[in-house]
Parts: C-alpha cells; structure tokens; sequence
C-alpha cells in the first residue's frame, strides 16, 4: 500500500506532536506514524515538567532574577559544555515561547501556583502540567491534531527511508508485522522517535557501562529505531556515550519514581549506614553514581508531610503511592525509630542525621553538601521513607542537526528531506540533560522542524 503526503512524520511523542501540528497548520498535507498502538511515547509516561525562564507561575510566586541567559548557562554547564551553543541558545531563547504556545494554542493546563527546580538549576523554573505527568501535553496535542484531521497510522512501524537522487522522499515502514506500507513524502520526512534507553544492545554498543543490570524509565517504543534509519542514510551520530540515569527509580520494575518528586522540595536522601552522601539538588549523573557507590547501590528517600504539602506528590501519584506501599519499597511513619526500623536502619545513626538535617534548616547553611534551595525541616512527622535505584532515563546522543532541524552528514552537510528533533537528536544536551529540559527541547524543535517543513 502506498500513501502520498507532503510531510511524514514518524514517531507520536510531544517532538512528533508539534512537528506535525506546524507543518499542518503551514498548509501541508501530513501524517504521522507511531508503531506502538497508542500515542505518546515517554512524553506520555514522563512528569511532563518544562522549564522556561521568566515564565508566568514566578511572576506569580515572585521568583524574580530568572532569564534566557541564566538558563542557558545552567543547560550548558549541566551538560558539560558538549551542547552546541547555537542550538543550546534556540532551545533557552524559545523554550517560554514554546511553554505560551503549549497554553494558548494547544490548551494545557499548568499549574498556576507551584514549580519545580530540578537539580543542576539556578532558578524554580519547571512549570507543572496538571496532575504531575505528561498525560495532559499528550491528551491536548493529541486532540489538536484530530481537530486539524492530522491522520495518525499507529501499529505502524518505520523500518527504512526511502532515498532517490540524493534526497529522502519517504518512509517504509510494516502495519502489524504484517502488510507493507510506503510513505511517501513530497517535501519532508520528519524524524521524532525519541532516545534507545530500552535498547540494551545499542546502550552497550555506545557505553558498556549500561549493559542489563541497569533496568530503564522508557516505554518498550525508545529503540533508538530513528537514530539507526537516518544512520543508514549516512547521518553523522554524536555524543552516542553519554547515557542518563534517573537516580530515583522503583527497583523492581525501573520505572521513574514520581511520588519522590518530594526531592525537589526537601526530601533528603540516605544510604544503609542512614547517612546522607550526595546533595539532593545535584545532577542525576552525580546523584545516581553516588548512590551506585553505596552499601547494595541503593538509596532511601525519606521526607515528611510538610514536605508533601509543598510538592503534592502523593495527592498527584496515589497509583505509585499505593503499589510502591504493597511491594514494601515504600513506608509512612510516625517517628524516626519507625522508619528506620522498616528498613533495618541504625535508628541513633539516622536520628543524628534528621537533627543535622533540621539544624540546617534552621540556619539555612547546610555544612555537609550545600543543598542549592536549603533544606526543610523534618523534625515532624509523618514520615515517607522509599527505597529507589537509578534506572536508564535518557540518552543524550543522537543525531546531528543545525538551526533548521536539518539532518547533518558526515561531512556537515544536511541530507536532503531530513529533519529530525527530540530525544533521537544528540547536539542540544550534551553529557547530561537537566530536569524539565526534554520537554522544552522537543516542542522548541519539533516546532521549528514542523514550521521548517511547512515551508518548503
Ligand atoms: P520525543 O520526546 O523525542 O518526542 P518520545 O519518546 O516521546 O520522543 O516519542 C517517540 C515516539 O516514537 C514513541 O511513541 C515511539 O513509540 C515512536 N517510535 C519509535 N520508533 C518508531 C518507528 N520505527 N516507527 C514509528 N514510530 C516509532
């Protein structure tokens, strides 16, 4: 079967979404395919929170100070300045643009009154889609795209590009395993296939590190499918090593730990021994190691009710709260003995560190690891204590692309009718992406791969 469009897009996550919604709204005829049977990809399964510096929920919470440079040197540092400044710079001049754009044109709901200041961040600057997830970018994208009659093949599963005089003119891909399809495209393929967090082979091809000891965050889809298509067609891949963890995942199942969103906003984190090792607010690689070097390579998160109040986890992620309860990774406690004992903790050991921990609170000068926003008091219960492990999150290499969202060769030269933005692009986050920032990046350039290919 073969099927004619101006602009294909392959892959359905919130870089896919908004690719396919500009080129739409530029007059082109466009599609997109998805090879899972619903939409989504880890947009879907991931805490949905974007950072965009002097957005309105400060100015409503009166965070004054933040701006477009403070958040771009705060992504290049976090990725150990191997982001390529130009497109580093795209993503912190557009990433409010993108958040307005979210609000206005496409209706998600984010929180008017809270923030998150994930770790590596001079500033709270994570807006917060309603009910902690990326179920609202992705239910609101997808109903823009019907609204637009933007035909979506799911089941549908990209295998190859197709190329003619040079230039990519379309997609092969298998419905079900069963039937071929062909795509073909006048104007543009668009790649939007997310990162290879769930490929052990590819991991390991890249960075032995992360071989099947390592469980991951990512939906069953993040093969890394789109990296090796553009691959075969002579794509340049760059900064291929560099693999993120997220240092608080269930240790059973890998999955992203939501509900210790409580981090964010005090919870502190101890190993066996019930000390503290890392500062809270660092970097997931810096975290995740540290934990990996402690007594069984875990960690317990422990944090109180005050603590919820602020981040209103557990309201946000009762389905975690109450499966991490029946699989015994996660206590409530009225005292310290309580909790320490749930987990077989030297209480006296972990008494000693909550009244550290409650004394820097008071004076705002964490002695031990600096904690970035200042600690918050535990000195009263309830308490949460949950046992996690760092799990494989997202990986920062990909492909190569400019301005434009063009796909580069080897040679630095864009291969014609190939674009690609999202997770599967290797140029924006460098070593390690921070929190809040997959978000910004996949609607700021698949956007401006969609506007790119509206164009043409
Ligand atoms: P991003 O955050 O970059 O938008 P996501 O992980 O959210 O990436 O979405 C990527 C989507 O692409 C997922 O829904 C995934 O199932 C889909 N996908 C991956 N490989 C293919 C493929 N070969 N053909 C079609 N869809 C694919």
């Amino acid at each position: 079967k073969t099927n004619n469009f101006d602009v294909v897009v392959v892959g359905s996550g919130g870089g896919g979404f908004s690719a396919a919604i500009e080129a739409k709204q530029a007059g082109k005829k466009v599609a997109i395919i998805e090879k899972m049977p619903t939409v989504g990809g880890n947009t879907l399964i991931s805490g949905g929170e974007m950072n965009a510096p002097g957005n309105w929920v400060q100015k409503k919470l009166g965070i004054k100070g933040d701006s477009v440079k403070s958040y771009y040197k705060d992504t290049m540092k976090g990725g150990d300045y191997l982001g390529d400044p130009k497109m580093v710079h795209i993503l912190a001049n557009n990433a409010l643009g993108s958040a307005k754009w979210l609000r206005d044109d496409i209706h998600v709901k984010f929180i008017n009154d809270q923030l998150f200041q994930f770790g590596g961040h001079s500033y709270k600057r994570a807006l917060i889609p309603v009910g902690h997830t990326g179920q609202e970018l992705v239910t609101k994208l997808d109903n823009k795209a019907k609204s637009l009659k933007i035909p979506i093949y799911t089941n549908t599963k990209a295998k190859s590009l197709i190329k003619r005089n040079g230039r990519i003119v379309g997609v092969k891909a298998r419905y079900q395993d069963k039937k071929n399809v062909t795509f073909n495209a006048k104007k543009a393929v668009i790649l939007t296939t997310g990162g290879f967090g769930s490929n052990v082979k590819m991991r390991t091809k890249y960075n032995k590190e992360y071989d099947k000891r390592y469980k991951s965050t990512d939906t069953a889809g993040t093969m890394g499918d789109g990296i090796v298509m553009a691959q075969n067609v002579g794509a340049k891949l760059t900064n291929m090593k560099y693999i993120q963890t997220y240092p608080i995942a269930n240790p059973k199942t890998g999955m992203i730990s939501l509900l210790a969103d409580t981090r964010f906003d005090g919870a502190i984190l101890v190993n066996q021994q019930g000390k503290r090792f890392v500062e809270e607010l660092e970097r997931r690689d810096v975290i995740s190691k540290a934990i990996l070097k402690q007594t069984g390579g875990y960690t317990y998160q422990i944090w109180n009710d005050k603590i919820d109040g602020i981040s209103k986890t557990k309201a946000a992620h009762k389905a975690e709260y109450n499966e991490l309860i029946k699989e015994g990774l996660l206590y409530k406690a009225d005292t310290i003995d309580e909790l320490a004992k749930d987990f077989k903790i030297d209480p006296a050991t972990l008494k000693a560190t909550i009244k550290k921990v409650n004394h820097y609170a008071k004076t705002g000068n964490d002695k031990d690891f600096h904690h970035r926003a200042g600690l918050v008091s535990l000195a009263k219960g309830p308490y949460y204590i949950e046992k996690a492990v760092p799990s494989v999150h997202h990986t920062m290499g990909g492909l190569v692309i400019n301005e434009k969202t063009e796909v580069l060769n080897e040679k630095g030269k864009a291969i014609p009718g190939l674009y690609a933005a999202g997770e599967l692009t290797g140029v924006i986050q460098g070593s390690n992406r921070l929190g809040g920032n997959a978000i910004a990046d996949i609607i700021t350039f698949g956007r401006i791969a969609g506007k790119t290919a509206g164009k043409l």
